[in-house]
């Protein structure tokens, strides 16, 4: 189906796009070839009397993210693989070393928010696994409800060695839909809305970049100024949902 990386050196492939674009779907699709390809590479080694240790794969997604299962990666089709929740991306590394996975594979990376004087976390930790020779696939968001990179996905996809673009179809007209588009009470959402009104009822839908909403509620400019950083912002999401 698609070409499975030299074990000698290290890979990261990201799998990005928008909401409802199968991004999860094509995650456990790779685990399972991996699962495959480990298995018939250490056949293959057995037949010609060679050491080959298969790498064991371990499947992770960040801990906000609860949609469908707690232990699991679904898909929205209905594929589900078992996986580690994980909080932080300290708390990833330590579980690969721990498990010494070769293969390691997490969705949902876009949550990742932590910042040090050297940028995200996340990506250190990536690196280190690359380093470390290890075969790494994650998945995420690539854009926020305002239409601006989604926290580390940017930084992210600069450190991959292979990149899948996935897209949507927009719910409005039928075209590629890049962007999820944020409702509330059925109603776009304002660029500066906070993360949840109470008693309203919040929710996301793919919009291709023409049928796409966003505004400033405390005035009618199309592109809002907002003296905090994008990152700030989703950050704030973040703790906010977290709550
Ligand atoms: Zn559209």
């Amino acid at each position: 189906m698609f070409d499975t990386p030299n074990p000698d050196v290290g890979h990261l492939l990201v799998i990005t796009g928008n909401m409802m674009s199968g991004k999860t779907e094509e995650l456990i699709a790779r685990i399972r070839t991996f699962e495959r390809v480990e298995a018939i590479r250490a056949q293959a080694a057995r037949r010609e009397d060679i050491v080959y240790k298969a790498r064991r794969i371990g499947v992770y997604k960040h801990g906000l993210d609860t949609r469908y299962s707690d232990t699991q990666i679904a898909s929205h089709s209905g594929q589900r693989i078992e996986a580690t929740l994980v909080d932080s991306p300290i708390a990833l590394y330590n579980d690969v070393m721990t498990n010494t996975y070769g293969i390691v594979a997490c969705d949902e990376v876009q949550f990742f928010m932590e910042r040090d004087a050297d940028g995200y976390v996340i990506i250190k930790v990536l690196a280190q696994l690359l380093r470390q020779r290890c075969l790494v696939v994650v998945s995420g968001l690539d854009k926020d409800f305002r239409g601006m990179p989604f926290g580390p996905m940017g930084d992210i996809l600069a450190l991959a060695d292979e990149r899948v673009s996935l897209t949507s179809t927009c719910v409005r007209c039928g075209a590629p839909a890049v962007l999820p588009q944020r409702l509330i009470d059925g109603r776009p959402a304002a660029w500066n809305d906070p993360i949840v009104f109470p008693g309203a009822t919040e929710s996301y839908e793919p919009r291709c970049r023409r049928c796409h909403v966003t505004f400033y509620s405390e005035s009618t400019e199309v592109y809002p100024v907002d003296t905090r950083s994008v990152v700030d912002v989703v950050r704030a999401e973040v703790a906010a949902a977290d709550e």
